[in-house]
């Protein structure tokens, strides 16, 4: 008997190839016959099928219905039920382009007068890479292996199943050598269409009745499901043909072995790919080593191709149009994906550009390096350990090599997302026990388990709610999910042996809660020692504060436990009322809303009075703007994803305490969160800094133009953290310029800007080595230039003033003489400094 479900397609970008392969996953557990129909079409396909589900072309919208026929109907229909309702929702692909800048761009004025050629396209991955150039082309069956004519049909058909069953055992090989991240997920798409029915129906059709040989079958199938995707009219969709076409040249492969022309390219220098379209199998086939860039004519936003490039860190830019590639193959290549083009035809002036680029990037990377195995103190001593947020072992080795202090947060759900059962407890032990090991005697406070909410976990088969977060999550299920919750606790007892393990328990609410953990944990560490196993009898056992009623219970909370992490992500939706998901939303959740900041200082004194500890770990601890209110607060650690903990580290030597303490009183009196950003902006907490220091002077510097010389000294400013916005900074330079020239004869330059753009008012000095024309009063050439960036609120003051005494000083030739002498730049600044303030 038929048994039906309808539902809504909740997907923005419609069910695409993850979401149907996934779905396919769950049909095929069953013997019962899936089928799935698209309402607003009338189509209906084998849920079976990725391919036929694709092809159905199912929009956000659109109505649907699954039927489930045969013997465990029922059965398959309530799992189906469950994943749409929990899993599906969260399984659309949203297009997280790192920037798209089709059409027009500005060039910087380097660039702009270098002479290559630049070809604007839609920047997929950002960063800059060179290298030379080599072409892909599309895969073409050689003509030695014939499409028709073929006699046995028998023997080709079977010459095809044998085909799939290797790709198909060659698939899962490869995913159990690699389950996890963009790779394996495009792997197992691979798997769905290689496996799909429709797909080997199409291939057995086209030899039976069609004549063709397995290679003319594979390339009807690809080009009947390439055809299918196009008229979908759906870009996500048509970009999906990349994954048919990979599966039908690896079946190929499969079938015809070495008659076919090899799969590798081999690099051995800095090289560029240029393609029309590159397939994922063809990219994961390079060698990410050499390859410094991509260059797709086409190749959408969405693609796997785009998705593995962008999770490899490869510079990519698509969309270029009217590039030769033929011509290119050889040749110098940028994948500028900062800017958005491809330089061609690269002159020796771009690539001056690209090195100074490269030294910009370099230094400022050196900088920030520096503080990786600093402690993080604020400029006035106050020490405020920063921590990583992890999802497994493996990203502690990653944290503790960037800089972390600890791990403030591992979200152990990670462990047990993406599977068909939860992990057992000996796997759990082995991954907290990395976990402790790889933290080298650092902290690392571990998270029991948080799902529900928006983290569905469908071997638990919780039941739908119509307010998830205000449902059934974390803390809450672990008494109904008992024998889940003590496996756990037992892998965290025993891995505790190994190192400085914390345990935290999530969305505490109230006491009855701690009462019941606390219960179960020392349950399990009395059955553990009882069968004579060694652990940390003291294992601190915390809570996260992310529902507000706990910050009205932190005395008795602060009996019970060993320390505290605010989660801001969860207190402030709660807080406000405001969903996290919710775009609409976001300018209500605002973490700077003037409540917020006394809810978060009430709860860091409250915990301190009670003698205990305090951390945070939401999103807001990761956000550069908000460090002066979380050192204000005076919270004893944040923690954060990892690449960004060298650079909190740098800001906070930055910092003084004090300023930050008197920022937060006058942020907690403000009425809205806009007039705390004003606060922020005002700056008086940051340690001032001297005007200019060593690290903004350079000597000897080549440049060859009057661009290039400004560029140099706009870079110095960057590489010392004194701007994040280099490029608005030499705007407002040449914006300058261009009122009259500020070569101010004598071989010198004094080239200046008013520009909030730098974190404090600026002064930075380049020495050329062969002077540059820069149109001064006297025709002469500059050698040295001292560039001026002062801050809009300085320029009462330090602006004129500066300009004014260094003018006047370097009327006379002495001091002239002196500067062009000095070749200390701790002295120089000295110098300049003490001229440049006096009167
Ligand atoms: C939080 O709520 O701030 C938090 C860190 O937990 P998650 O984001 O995992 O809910
Ligand atoms: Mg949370």
């Amino acid at each position: 008997m038929d048994s039906a479900y309808r539902f809504t397609c909740p997907l923005a970008n419609g069910v695409h190839a993850r979401p149907a392969s996934e779905l396919e996953h769950v049909a095929r557990r069953f013997s019962a016959d899936v089928r799935v129909a698209n309402e607003r079409t009338g189509q209906v396909a084998n849920a079976k099928s990725v391919l036929g589900i694709v092809g159905l072309d199912i929009r956000h919208g659109d109505p649907c219905r699954i039927a489930t026929n045969g013997r465990d109907a029922a059965w398959a229909l309530e799992s189906l039920k469950v994943f749409i309702e929990q899993k599906l929702p969260h399984l659309d692909d949203a297009p997280a382009l790192v920037e798209v800048r089709p059409g027009e761009v500005r060039l910087p004025p380097v660039l702009r007068q270098a002479n290559a050629t630049v070809t604007p396209g839609t920047v997929v991955a950002g960063g800059i890479g060179m290298g030379r150039a080599f072409v892909m082309v599309g895969f073409t069956v050689p003509g030695s292996i014939p499409l028709t004519g073929v006699e046995d049909i028998e023997a080709e058909r079977e010459k095809v199943e044998e085909g799939v069953g290797r790709l198909l055992s060659h698939y899962d090989a490869r995913l159990d050598a690699h389950d996890e991240g963009e790779e394996a997920d495009v792997l197992r798409a691979h798997l769905s269409l290689a496996r799909d029915p429709e797909f080997s129906q199409a291939i057995v059709h086209a030899i039976r009745d069609g004549g063709c040989t397995a290679a003319g079958a594979v390339a009807e199938a690809e080009s009947q499901f390439s055809a299918m995707l196009a008229a979908t009219g759906s870009a996500l969709l048509q970009e999906r043909a990349l994954d048919i076409r990979d599966v039908c040249r690896a079946l190929l492969r499969e079938i015809y072995g070495t008659a076919l022309p090899p799969d590798e390219i081999t690099l051995a220098s800095d090289a560029v790919c240029v393609a029309d379209t590159l397939t994922p199998g063809q990219f994961l086939a390079l060698d990410r080593r050499w390859l410094k860039g991509l260059v797709l004519a086409h190749g959408g936003t969405t693609s796997h191709t785009v998705i593995l490039a962008r999770s490899s860190g490869i510079p990519t830019v698509v969309g270029v149009a009217g590039l030769d590639a033929a011509a290119l193959d050889g040749q110098d290549v940028v994948v500028d994906a900062d800017l958005g083009v491809v330089v061609t035809a690269v002159t020796d002036a771009a690539r001056r550009y690209y090195d100074m680029e490269r030294r910009r990037l370099e230094q400022r990377r050196a900088r920030t390096h520096r503080f990786i195995a600093r402690p993080a103190t604020t400029e006035d001593g106050h020490r405020i350990e920063v921590a990583a947020n992890v999802g497994s072992a493996g990203d502690v080795t990653q944290a503790v090599a960037g800089g972390a202090e600890g791990v403030g947060l591992f979200r152990t759900e990670m462990l047990f997302l993406a599977r068909k059962d939860a992990p057992s407890e000996d796997e759990q032990f082995e991954q907290y026990r990395r976990a402790v090991v790889n933290a080298g005697g650092r902290p690392v406070i571990v998270r029991t388990l948080d799902v529900g909410g928006d983290k569905p976990l469908p071997y638990l088969a919780l039941p739908k709610e119509d307010n998830p977060f205000l449902g059934y999550r974390a803390v809450r299920i672990y008494p109904e999910f008992e024998g889940l919750f003590r496996t756990q606790v037992r892998a965290l007892i025993r891995a505790s042996a190994f190192g400085r393990l914390q345990v935290m328990i999530p969305m505490i609410s109230c006491m009855d809660e701690v009462t019941w953990v606390r219960g179960i944990i020392a349950d399990e560490q009395s059955r553990l020692s009882g069968a004579g196993l060694e652990f940390n009898r003291e294992m601190p056992v915390g809570a996260m504060i992310e529902v507000p009623s706990a910050a009205y219970m932190l005395g008795p909370l602060s009996e019970a436990l060993d320390f505290f992490s605010i989660g801001t992500n969860d207190l402030l939706q709660y807080f406000l009322a405001a969903d996290r998901a919710n775009p609409r939303l976001t300018t209500l959740a605002n973490p700077l809303e003037p409540s917020f900041l006394r809810l978060l200082y009430r709860i860091v004194s409250e915990v301190h009075r009670c003698g205990r500890w305090v951390g945070l770990c939401g999103e807001m601890g990761g956000q550069a703007q908000y460090l002066p209110i979380l050192v204000g607060l005076g919270l004893d650690e944040i923690s954060l994803a990892s690449p960004e903990i060298a650079s909190t580290k740098a800001l906070l030597s930055g910092l003084s305490a004090a300023g930050c303490r008197r920022l937060l009183e006058r942020a907690m009196q403000a009425s809205t969160a806009r007039d705390v950003a004003h606060l922020l902006d005002e700056r008086d907490h940051w340690t001032p800094m001297p005007l200019t220091e060593p690290e903004l002077v350079r000597l000897d510097a080549d440049c060859h133009t009057k661009e290039e010389a400004i560029k140099a000294a706009v870079d110095l400013l960057y590489a010392a953290g004194r701007t994040d916005r280099p490029r608005e900074v030499e705007d407002a330079v040449w914006h300058r310029e261009a009122t009259y020239s500020t070569g101010f004869g004598h071989a010198l330059a004094i080239p200046h800007c008013k520009t909030d753009a730098v974190v404090a008012s600026s002064m930075a000095v380049v020495k050329l080595r062969s002077g540059v024309d820069w149109g001064s009063t006297d025709d002469q050439p500059v050698r040295t230039l001292v560039l001026l960036a002062v801050r809009e609120a300085d320029q009462a003051t330090t602006h004129l003033r500066v300009l004014a005494s260094l003018a006047r000083r370097f009327m006379h030739e002495d001091f002239r003489n002196h500067v062009e002498a000095e070749q200390d730049p701790a002295a120089l600044c000295r110098l300049l400094h003490e001229n440049a303030e006096s009167d």
